[in-house]
């Protein structure tokens, strides 16, 4: 290795998502010296989650964040709703989630990094690096983590940190350099997704946030204001399948469920148009190691359905940062350099780890269900499946449980209660404790009064 550029801080946060720059922002903002490094060279990023729950709207109103986030362009949705059989199924309603902020908002993930990154900007200790794509751990004698390398400019750097935090997503590096042993839970689809023009005067009003289906397939189509996202489902690691049949099925599902998108899907002429998500569910057999804490998907990925990846990594960014925050600000020493700070250091991440788990592997272990009853629909062939569902049968040789469609209705209360509850219980956000002042905030003008008191 040729020249190498060294530099410390109290703490080094990989991956600059939500988890990373949430947990940065609230570092930075408690005192703690923190240095973000995300591996791209800006926040630009298509087709990730750009959803804001009631939740995480009501954890940025408490650092006073809310309304500037809220000024960005966005669009709100009320509820979750199943189209089926041409009618309407409201299976969740915002409403009911909070008091301030009733509806999710669909906001450009983009945007969002970009304003907290702004706002951490403006604590002293904060620095941002981008195309900072760290490809090692650095260790001390005693096998500790105590630091991460990268290489950039043709330049080799290493960042040295009492404390590593792995919020490099749902591939993480940082969980494969330590070698934390995972399981992949069964999924049974993989989603392809297709952006369209929104014509705010003429498409008709959804609930933001919508799913369809026909015997067909199902879909869902996120309402950003400006476009739809539209989400189709495919059995998983079957695209290469889904490519061989081209873009016809999608644009007949189209036809059948959004009608009205019609003219819009005709410049659908080419699979490479599509984009593939491919859903994991993976749970780790644990989210730490000496001097390194894994947080968001990289502890923890979870299917995009029910929205919840970003609202849990933001919960683990704050639950990270009330608990980190007292042993690393303020520091003039590193405290993992006695045994009694390395060791404080340790039971602080097991302690994130404990109090996060058991909310994330409820999520998991509810969307693996999910999964696993749409595979048994799928192989048993939606076709066949929905004809039964409508007769109230069963499917020859088991498949989906028999809901009669017109029964739905009725069990909607039932229905909305448990999954209303399962989702609030889901992304109940732990509440972000701010100290006074660190000295190091720098006096920026524009500063919003919250910022600065906090
Ligand atoms: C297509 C799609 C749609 C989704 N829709 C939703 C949704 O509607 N609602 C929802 O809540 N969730 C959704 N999710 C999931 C959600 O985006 C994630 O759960 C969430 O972003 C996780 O946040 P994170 O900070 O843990 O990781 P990420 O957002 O994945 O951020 C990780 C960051 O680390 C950086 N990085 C990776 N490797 C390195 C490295 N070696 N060095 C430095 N930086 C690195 C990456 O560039 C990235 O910026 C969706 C995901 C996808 C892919």
């Amino acid at each position: 290795m040729g020249a190498v550029e060294t530099s410390e801080t109290d703490c080094v946060v990989v991956g600059g998502g939500p988890g990373g720059m949430m947990l940065a922002y609230l570092l930075a903002r408690n005192g703690v010296r923190v240095t973000l490094l995300e591996g791209a060279g800006d926040f630009e990023r298509e087709f990730r989650g750009d959803t804001l729950s009631p939740a995480v709207l009501d954890l940025l109103g408490a650092l006073g964040l809310a309304d500037a986030v809220l000024e960005l362009p966005h669009a709100k949705a009320t509820g979750l709703t199943w189209h089926a059989r041409g009618r309407d199924y409201k299976l969740l309603d915002y409403g009911a989630a909070s008091r301030d902020h009733p509806f999710m908002a669909i906001l450009s993930q983009s945007r969002f990094l970009e304003f907290l990154a702004t706002r951490a900007g403006r604590f002293a200790g904060f620095e941002l690096r981008f195309s900072a794509r760290v490809n090692r751990l650095l260790r001390s004698d005693d096998g500790r983590v105590c630091g991460v390398g990268y290489r950039a400019g043709g330049i080799e750097h290493e960042v040295r940190a009492p404390l590593v935090v792995g919020a490099d997503g749902r591939f993480s590096v940082l969980r494969r350099l330590a070698e934390i042993p995972s399981r992949e839970c069964g999924v049974g689809n993989d989603l392809l997704w297709l952006r369209v023009p929104r014509y705010k005067d003429s498409d008709p009003w959804l609930c933001g946030f919508d799913l369809f289906s026909d015997e067909r397939g199902l879909g869902s189509a996120l309402n950003h204001d400006t476009h739809w996202q539209i989400g189709y489902a495919i059995p998983v690691g079957s695209v290469e399948q889904a490519r061989a049949r081209g873009v016809e099925p999608i644009k007949a599902f189209i036809h059948n469920t959004l009608p009205w998108l019609d003219e819009r899907a005709a410049e659908l002429t080419d699979f490479d148009q599509l984009k593939l998500l491919s859903i994991r569910i993976t749970m780790l057999e644990r989210w730490w190691l000496p001097g390194l804490l894994l947080i968001g998907d990289a502890a923890h990925v979870i299917s995009p359905v029910g929205g919840y990846g970003i609202g849990l990594a933001v919960a683990d960014a704050v639950e990270a940062s009330n608990v980190l925050h007292p042993i690393l600000a303020g520091r003039h020493a590193d405290p993992s350099q006695d045994a009694d700070g390395a060791r404080a250091l340790d039971e602080a991440c097991a302690l994130i780890e404990a109090r996060r788990r058991p909310v994330v592997e409820d999520r998991q272990r509810f969307q693996e269900r999910l999964e696993a009853r749409n595979a048994r629909a799928r192989a048993k062939g939606m076709k066949a499946a929905m004809a039964a569902v409508a007769k109230g049968k069963q499917p020859k040789g088991g498949g989906p449980r028999p809901i009669r469609v017109e029964r739905l209705q009725g069990a909607l209360p039932v229905l909305r209660r448990r999954v209303g509850t399962r989702a609030t219980k889901a992304i109940r956000m732990p509440r972000p404790i701010l100290v006074a002042a660190p000295e190091s905030v720098r006096p920026v003008n524009q500063a919003s009064a919250a910022d600065v008191a906090a």
